[in-house]
């Protein structure tokens, strides 16, 4: 599952997983780890060289549970951490740095391949460069103001704020997205949570036959 940020990619991703017995893969929290690390060893996240000179420094684990996903730093959880304002504004330029993708596109495959039921992965390229294979690929978008209306106060930030944050994010993470040709794009701005899931579950499962869904809960 792709799409902006604030599109209900996360809510509607871990729903999918819990409705289909599948595990659950937020590959933003990969490149929010990362840049927690940077900025917690005092690193200049606007400064390419050094961000590619550090991105194979620090251990990365993230766990795949729908009901409860976890992000570890060397060991440390940082789950709360990496949602902050700070890792949230500095994210996108340590995305856009090659060698730092080319680390975590490669640490994302193998937690795929590692997940012999099945997974639904959500970010900005899952459909095009991650996992261009996938069975089913979603394209989640959502107008601007009932984007930010939801995430409002996550960061105790106004919808006004919430709303210019997520608009200069997308503009710098613009050359990171992209839908895949055969992704089925779903607009949630007038849906329910229950309603997004429900649909993405059902195309799920409509193409079981491409083993989409495991056996046990088509
Ligand atoms: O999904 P989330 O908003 O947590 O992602 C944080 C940031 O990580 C994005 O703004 C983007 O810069 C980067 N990202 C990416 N590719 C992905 C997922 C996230 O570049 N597949």
């Amino acid at each position: 599952m792709d799409g902006p940020s604030g599109s209900g990619k996360s809510s509607a991703s871990r729903g999918v997983a819990r409705a289909l017995g599948l595990r659950y893969l937020d590959t933003g929290a990969t490149y929010r780890a990362l840049t927690w690390w940077l900025l917690s060893r005092g690193v200049d996240t606007a400064d390419a060289a050094a961000v590619a000179g550090h991105a194979g420094e620090p251990r990365i684990e993230v766990s795949t549970d729908p009901e409860n996903p976890r992000t570890r730093v060397d060991g440390r959880d940082v789950t709360a951490q990496i949602r902050s304002r700070e890792v949230s504004t500095a994210v996108s330029a340590v995305a856009a740095v090659p060698e730092v993708r080319a680390r975590l596109v490669a640490l994302q495959r193998g937690v795929i391949a590692g997940t012999g039921s099945g997974i639904v992965a959500e970010g900005r390229d899952i459909g095009t460069v991650v996992a261009p294979d996938a069975c089913l690929k979603v394209y989640l978008t959502a107008a601007g103001l009932a984007r930010a209306a939801r995430h409002a106060g996550d960061q105790g930030t106004s919808v006004a704020e919430t709303e210019a944050d997520q608009a200069r994010r997308d503009g710098l993470d613009a050359a990171q997205s992209a839908k895949a040709a055969d992704a089925v794009e779903i607009d949630s701005t007038d849906l329910g949570l229950d309603e997004v899931v429900g649909l993405i579950a059902r195309l799920a499962r409509e193409r079981s036959g491409l083993s989409c869904v495991p056996e046990t809960t088509r």
